[in-house]
């Protein structure tokens, strides 16, 4: 099938019904970031045969396409699962939308595209962790064997920092990474950067490296030549459609795995023999073949849904939806861990040229930017606006007596973890607050209001600054709600949780924003007014402004975490969900330690590391069964 964008460029996508065939080498749930990744590295071997089962359909819109425009899907049940969370008791009870891409490409067909890398320790963190082989040298080797990096013009190099060592990058991978190329205001961006710098926070021209301090320019998933998104479906899948092996079904609603009757292997593990979806109102199952496997990647808050969904998860929980517990695991679901944010919102002097903001709401501007990007790929509409971060360690904003006595209340708070599963990794992650190469906190420039509660004048220009707690010490859960697979998941990210420091830090961070960053020139210069939280807000009013702001940054991990099973593992370093024989997740719930970045390039790593395992445990069953070919094969009874 060839279809042509709005915008005219055109994917000649493959979506494969299963055409009668009901048996696969290998089945994965979730055709998002990690499951297309994944789906291509294990069909690469054309004698097994792959399908990939997603709920939603194929997206090309100008929405999900046009980088300026990615957030215009947000609450649009065509390609947002609109997920909220439950009422969040450190956030004023405030239910946060959680946004999810319900389409093929998943989450990483509506995202931001940011593609960057976490700190070196932050990786090497997962092997201490009892992963051995994760960490900084395998995930990035594996983020650089899927970028095709493309550096940014010399002269936006020099006047807005987009530079980055080239060999800190990948050439000729699929996904291609560049740089914003509109900029405007001209001015602010040059002044961001230098109000940090003589507040001590250097420019960072290596943050690929594994050192992400300081302040620097994100690269994103964009394709330098055409200036649209760059992602799963317009990369992989373009190139790869005409593998017979592989097979994508779409709409197609998955609402359990499979598992065969008895235990079947000596260890009394489980075995996934396929899984059961519904697709146009009709409940359908696929199964996998004698040596296969079905991998989860539906996201990490659907990937505990759906082992609970099987029977796979903490027993009580299991019971009280009343589902028989195969594989009594309590770690599914718990150790959620996401980024969370508040704005503060400026306004800036006249004459600083031309603001994004104007974008949908001054016609000339916007019908000229149309004709702009349309005639060349030029303009507002080609870039993300707001890829000028700042990430820092806590020592660098708040001052040494407060951050002793906030240290000391953390210490006191995470006394709760004594004694549970987690224990281990909340002591390593105190620990990293000593360690200044991990940031704590990111100060995120947008070139716009983005803040609804404040009324945007026709004719100014504003300025939003993001503040996200990069690695927080709450830890959340997600669980199913019932035993009505498609009824949305109980999500409960507990944002702030570790109450009393978290809302400090916040609090602290806010207070830099208005007192130093933008007191600081030549920042300080170009900005009228602070409108949000209130110029002049005192420390309690800032306090309060997090407590009843604070919203998700979006970058949901870790609830189905890779770890030791007594220390809260859902699956071993060969990411096999514990107590199964074959049943493996892949996609961001593995992630046992968020990590203080975005979260997709790592994502994609991790699922074409997950292609790797697989593929190997694969062909090792294969030589083993060569060598055992006697064996009795037991049949496999399986209720549907
Ligand atoms: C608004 C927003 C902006 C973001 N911006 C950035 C950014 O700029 N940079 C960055 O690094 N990260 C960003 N992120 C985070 C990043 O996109 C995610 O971490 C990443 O995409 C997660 O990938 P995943 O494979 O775990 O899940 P997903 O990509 O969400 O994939 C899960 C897939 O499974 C499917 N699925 C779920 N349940 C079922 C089921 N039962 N049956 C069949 N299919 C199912 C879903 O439809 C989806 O396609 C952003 C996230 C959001 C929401």
């Amino acid at each position: 099938m060839r279809l042509a964008t709005t915008f005219g460029v055109s994917l000649h996508l493959c979506l494969v019904a299963s055409a009668g065939r009901t048996a696969y080498d290998h089945i994965i749930v979730g055709g998002g970031s990690a499951g297309l990744v994944l789906a291509e590295r294990l069909s690469r071997d054309p004698t097994v045969s792959v399908a990939v089962l997603e709920a939603g359909s194929l997206t090309e819109q100008n929405r999900t396409l046009i980088p300026a425009l990615y957030s215009g899907f947000i609450w649009d049940p065509e390609i947002d699962w609109r997920f909220t969370t439950v009422p969040q008791k450190h956030v004023s009870d405030n239910v946060l939308l959680l946004p999810r891409g319900k389409t093929l490409g998943g989450t990483a067909a509506v995202n931001g595209m940011y593609f960057v890398r976490a700190a070196k320790n932050e990786y090497d963190a997962w092997e201490t962790l009892g992963n051995p082989g994760w960490n900084w040298d395998t995930v990035n080797a594996n983020i650089k064997a899927l970028e095709n990096f493309i550096p940014a013009s010399s002269k936006d190099a020099k006047t807005f920092h987009a530079t980055d060592s080239a060999s800190n990058h990948g050439k000729g991978g699929p996904i291609e990474v560049t740089y914003s190329t509109y900029w405007e205001p001209a001015p602010l961006i040059p002044a961001y950067f230098s109000s940090f710098n003589a507040l001590g926070i250097p420019t960072n021209k290596h943050a690929s490296g594994g050192d992400t301090i300081g302040v620097w320019q994100a690269p994103c998933a964009i394709d330098a030549e055409n200036r649209s998104r760059s992602y799963a479906v317009n990369t992989f899948l373009h190139p790869n459609d005409r593998r017979e092996n592989l097979h994508i079904i779409t709409g197609a609603h998955v609402t359990r795995t499979i598992l065969a009757d008895e235990q079947l292997s000596k260890a009394g593990d489980v075995r996934a023999v396929g899984v059961q979806y519904i697709a146009d109102n009709e409940t359908r199952s696929i199964h996998v073949t004698e040596r296969g496997h079905v991998v989860i990647t539906a996201g990490t808050y659907q990937t505990p849904k759906l082992l609970e969904l099987s029977g796979i998860g903490n027993a009580s929980i299991l019971k009280e939806k009343g589902i028989t517990a195969r594989v009594d695991l309590p770690a599914v679901g718990e150790n959620l861990q996401d980024h969370v944010g508040v704005l503060s919102c400026f306004e800036l002097k006249d004459g600083l040229g031309p603001s994004v903001g104007a974008l949908n709401v001054d016609s000339e501007y916007t019908a000229q930017q149309w004709e702009l990007y349309t005639e060349e790929r030029k303009g507002a509409l080609a870039s993300v606006h707001g890829t000028t971060v700042a990430m820092i360690p806590f020592q660098k904003i708040i001052k040494a007596d407060t951050w002793t006595t906030l240290k000391a209340s953390l210490d006191k708070s995470l006394q709760q973890f004594r004694g549970t599963p987690y224990e281990k990794q909340i002591a390593l992650q105190r620990s990293q607050l000593d360690d200044e190469s991990i940031p704590q906190i990111e100060f995120v420039l947008l070139p716009m209001l983005a803040d609804p509660t404040v009324k945007a004048e026709p004719n100014r220009s504003y300025i939003t600054i993001g503040t996200v707690l990069l690695r927080p010490f709450a830890r959340g859960s997600v669980h199913l709600e019932s035993d009505d697979p498609l009824k949305h998941p109980l999500i409960d990210p507990n944002y702030l949780g570790i109450t009393e420091f978290e809302t400090a830090v916040m609090t602290e961070a806010l207070k830099f924003v208005a007192e130093s960053l933008t007191q600081t020139k030549p920042l300080s210069t170009l900005i009228a007014a602070q409108l949000s939280p209130p110029s002049g807000s005192s420390h309690a009013e800032l306090e309060a402004f997090v407590q009843q702001r604070a919203f998700s940054v979006w970058h949901p991990a870790g609830s189905a975490s890779m770890l030791p099973k007594e220390e809260g593992g859902v699956v071993d370093p060969q990411l096999k969900v514990y107590g199964t024989e074959n049943l493996h997740v892949a996609d961001a719930s593995i992630i046992p330690l968020q990590i203080g970045t975005h979260t997709m390039a790592t994502v994609y790593a991790n699922a074409l590391r997950a292609g790797e395992i697989i593929e190997k445990i694969y062909h090792d069953a294969a030589d083993v069964n060569k060598d055992t070919e006697d064996s009795q094969q037991k049949p496999i009874h399986v209720e549907l």
